[in-house]
């Protein structure tokens, strides 16, 4: 399948790895919003959260607790961050691998573009 961000899960194409597990990986998005931009993917190739069932349930937790002990570590935890996830067309939708925006490090604005 022809999926960016599966060659990164196989380290096909490189990529600033922040985190990983045999289940997870999160990575500096190649074209930052904020100062800090991170993406955190499940390995396994899920198209968008419309494809989601419930033998997902655990991932999907693993993803936002992996998220919460990241901004931890980046020292965001405290001041604030925002988690973004862009679903098909209309969400801006850009990669169709399922992912978590970690967006930090600057005052966000509501509502989003
Ligand atoms: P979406 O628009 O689907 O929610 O987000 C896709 C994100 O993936 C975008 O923020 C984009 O900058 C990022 N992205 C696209 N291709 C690559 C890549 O090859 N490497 C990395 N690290 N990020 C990518
Ligand atoms: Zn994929």
């Amino acid at each position: 399948m022809d999926c960016i961000f599966c060659k990164i899960v196989k380290k096909e194409i490189p990529a600033e790895i922040i985190y990983e597990d045999d289940k997870v990986i999160a990575f500096k998005d190649i074209n930052p919003a904020a100062p800090i931009h991170i993406l955190f993917i499940p390995k396994e190739h899920i198209d968008s959260v419309n494809f989601l069932d419930e033998v997902h349930i655990d991932l999907i937790g693993e993803l936002f607790l992996k998220i919460k002990e990241v901004a931890k570590k980046l020292n965001i935890a405290n001041k604030g961050y925002r988690i973004v996830n862009n679903c098909g067309e209309l969400g801006g939708q850009t990669v169709n691998h399922l992912h978590l925006h970690l967006l930090g490090e600057r005052q966000m604005q509501w509502p989003p573009g």
